[in-house]
């Protein structure tokens, strides 16, 4: 199990929850020492056009010059968590900022570019892999990451409903078990969700049970291959836990 991480992560690059002080640290602090970290390099633009218009890009890079710059750096530790997933070990973005509200032309909900679309469709265009799965545990759902691949049936976006924590599990296995052929699967690892953050519905136990899910999916269809990428997750007195906890399944 590899964490990719960067410590320009740590900047403030935005005014919005995502980019808080403290909340990158605050996962550090918990996964630390336990796990073993490697740093990734910077994507190019080139990458951020395997999804992206460069109408968007442009849009970003003069609107936001530091959320562009420490935005290729989360495109890249993406990247490199693919990378050690096609090697066969787990691996999990500590990135920021998020990605799967960012569409081929524009991007909200403190996103800029799609950090997991642009690592599965490299795995693409690569020839590394054909079929893909992505699972958005998140609170929210990853309309960018829906848009960037609507159309396309080699790579199937599946955010898990809510409401409750059976419903939440529930609905996680129902959707595993109708995959049938995929050669990776990437999860949008949000922790917004969490009883004590925004959604008030899952505890840091069902965040084990859902990485636990998908590594067996994995083992079942992909000779293992996964890696997850942070989305959001906002209370810094339990994020770290809800990572790690998710780590634990994961690995
Ligand atoms: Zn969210």
């Amino acid at each position: 199990m590899k964490i990719v991480y960067h410590k320009r992560y740590c900047e403030v690059y935005a005014s919005d929850p995502a980019a808080a002080p403290g909340r990158i640290e605050a996962i550090v602090k918990e996964l630390k020492g336990k796990f073993e970290f490697v740093t990734p390099q910077p994507a190019n633009e080139e990458d951020l056009r395997l999804v992206h218009t460069q109408n968007h890009i442009e849009h970003v890079k003069r609107n936001a010059p530091l959320a562009f710059e420490i935005g290729l750096l989360a495109v890249g530790g993406a990247i490199k968590a693919s990378e050690i997933a096609m090697n066969k070990e787990p691996a999990f973005a500590l990135i920021r900022p998020p990605g799967h509200h960012a569409s081929p032309d524009s991007s909200w909900g403190f996103c800029y570019f799609n950090n997991v679309a642009i690592a599965i469709e490299k795995l693409r265009r690569n020839g590394k892999i054909e079929e893909a799965v992505i699972v958005d545990i998140d609170l929210h759902f990853g309309d960018g990451t829906a848009n960037i691949f609507s159309g396309n049936p080699n790579v199937i976006y599946h955010h898990v409903a809510d409401n409750s924590r059976e419903k939440f599990i529930n609905d996680l296995k129902i959707f595993l078990d109708s995959v049938k052929k995929c050669d990776i699967v990437a999860v949008s690892a949000g922790f917004d969700r969490h009883e004590m953050d925004w959604g008030g519905i899952l505890k840091t136990e069902d965040y084990t049970l859902a990485g636990k899910l998908v590594k067996e999916f994995a083992e079942k269809l992909c000779r293992g291959r996964r890696f997850a990428v942070l989305e959001g997750g906002y209370n810094h007195a339990v994020l770290g836990l809800n990572v790690k906890g998710f780590i634990e399944g994961f690995m």
